[in-house]
């Protein structure tokens, strides 16, 4: 984070307010024995954002060890095939670890040290944020626990052994559907036993303040770093830009910056799935209603009587039943734009982007690929489109393999 940028995004929001909430979402819906935790740790955050020791080393590590800044690509071959819009990728997918998670993952862990922490414990689904947290333990030497359904274990096994091999201990949860859900529940009753000493590195902008708002910051240096280079390659701002959305941190990290430049139009893009039927996909805002799951007032996939439906996605890391709580407020405000993008377009975006630009794109990002590239057709020439290349697809080819009947091995 440059300190240029740091004066001017003081201002646009000043949410959320002092309860957690946007609006009427969000807020601290949490078991007694956790409130003292994340009021200290609400404190201890507050405190590094002004300590200028702490924004140094956040720094210092985003580049040394995160590769920060990441580039904003003009994909012209992408641009040409749509025939509209010129497009630029955000190149998140050029991060350490693959993905935007360690911007988050190596803010949390510098914060956890300041406040004397020895060991950490995260939730993840695809793995992707386990993977980070596991890397950016093994860096600072933090004892790391990691919580994970037992059928993304198996499902996503290179991660496990991944995890494994930076030091981390991959615990297997068997509880309900054994995926990102029932994890999360593990990962909050590890920290209410163990919270003295254990700091929970939530990996979206989701659950209970202070995490979306800490979560969002964290990855708030996506959206500078696209101001600062659309500045240098084109002189103005963007017209669109464009992200996919699970918990919501890669698009919030890279909307928040252009909240109040009302010439940005911002979209998130959900998980279709296989289209729009209870059970089938997971796009919150295409039949959610409000409700509360793990510690934050949000649009929840539920049924009638209010429990958690089923939600499916070809990308586990979108594969969610709640939206993170800004995400709800901006959609309510009419601020944000939401879409969907569904399995059978996502697998084509996949493949098309390998093919125009030399770039594998993951699942999740696809999902933003489909919608940018309907966008960008629907643009005219002299306009501009960001596209948010969230992660690389590494972790995916052997899936997509199997999806087109192609063997690997
Ligand atoms: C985890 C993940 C996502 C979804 O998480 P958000 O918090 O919504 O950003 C998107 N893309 C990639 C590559 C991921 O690993």
């Amino acid at each position: 984070m440059s300190d240029t940028s740091a004066a001017k995004t003081a201002a646009p929001t000043s949410l959320p307010d002092a309860k957690g909430r946007f609006g009427q979402f969000g807020g601290v819906y949490v078991p007694e024995t956790l409130m003292t935790a994340l009021a200290e740790l609400g404190q201890a955050y507050e405190a590094a954002q002004k300590d200028p020791t702490f924004v140094e080393e956040l720094r210092r590590e985003l580049k040394e060890f995160a590769g920060r800044p990441t580039g904003l690509y003009h994909a012209a071959r992408l641009t040409e095939h749509c025939g509209g819009a010129k497009i630029y990728l955000k190149r998140e997918d050029l991060l350490h670890t693959g993905a935007h998670k360690i911007n988050n993952a190596i803010g949390q862990a510098i914060l956890a040290r300041r406040m004397g922490k020895q060991r950490i414990i995260a939730e993840t689904g695809a793995g992707q944020h386990g993977v980070a947290t596991a890397a950016v333990c093994a860096k600072f030497g933090l004892k790391c626990v990691i919580y994970m359904g037992a059928v993304d274990m198996e499902r996503q096994a290179l991660n496990v052994f991944r995890m494994r091999l930076m030091g981390a201990e991959v615990r297997g949860v068997e509880a309900g559907q054994k995926t990102l859900k029932e994890a999360v529940n593990e990962a909050m009753r590890d920290w209410v036993t163990n919270v003295r000493d254990t700091h929970y590195i939530l990996g979206s902008a989701l659950g209970a303040h202070p995490y979306p708002m800490m979560v969002r910051d964290f990855h708030r240096v996506i959206g500078k770093e696209i101001r600062e280079q659309i500045m240098t390659a084109e002189g103005r701002l963007p017209d669109e830009i464009i992200a996919c959305v699970g918990g919501g941190s890669n698009a919030i990290g890279a909307f928040f910056e252009f909240l109040d430049e009302p010439s940005v139009r911002l979209i998130g893009v959900e998980a279709g799935g296989h289209g729009i039927k209870r059970g089938e996909h997971a796009a919150r805002f295409e039949g959610g209603k409000l409700g509360v799951l793990q510690g934050s007032k949000t649009y929840i996939l539920q049924d009638p009587d209010g429990q958690i439906e089923l939600t499916h996605s070809v990308s586990a890391g979108l594969d969610y039943a709640a939206i993170g709580p800004e995400h709800a407020y901006y959609r309510d405000i009419g601020r944000v734009g939401y879409a969907y993008a569904c399995d059978d377009e996502v697998l084509e975006a996949f493949q098309l982007l390998s093919r125009t630009e030399g770039i594998i794109p993951a699942l999740e990002s696809s999902h933003a690929l489909v919608h940018g590239i309907k966008r960008a057709k629907e643009m005219r020439k002299d306009e501009i489109l960001v596209i948010n290349l969230s992660g690389r697809g590494d972790k995916d080819v052997q899936q997509v393999a199997r999806m087109l009947g192609q063997r690997t091995s």
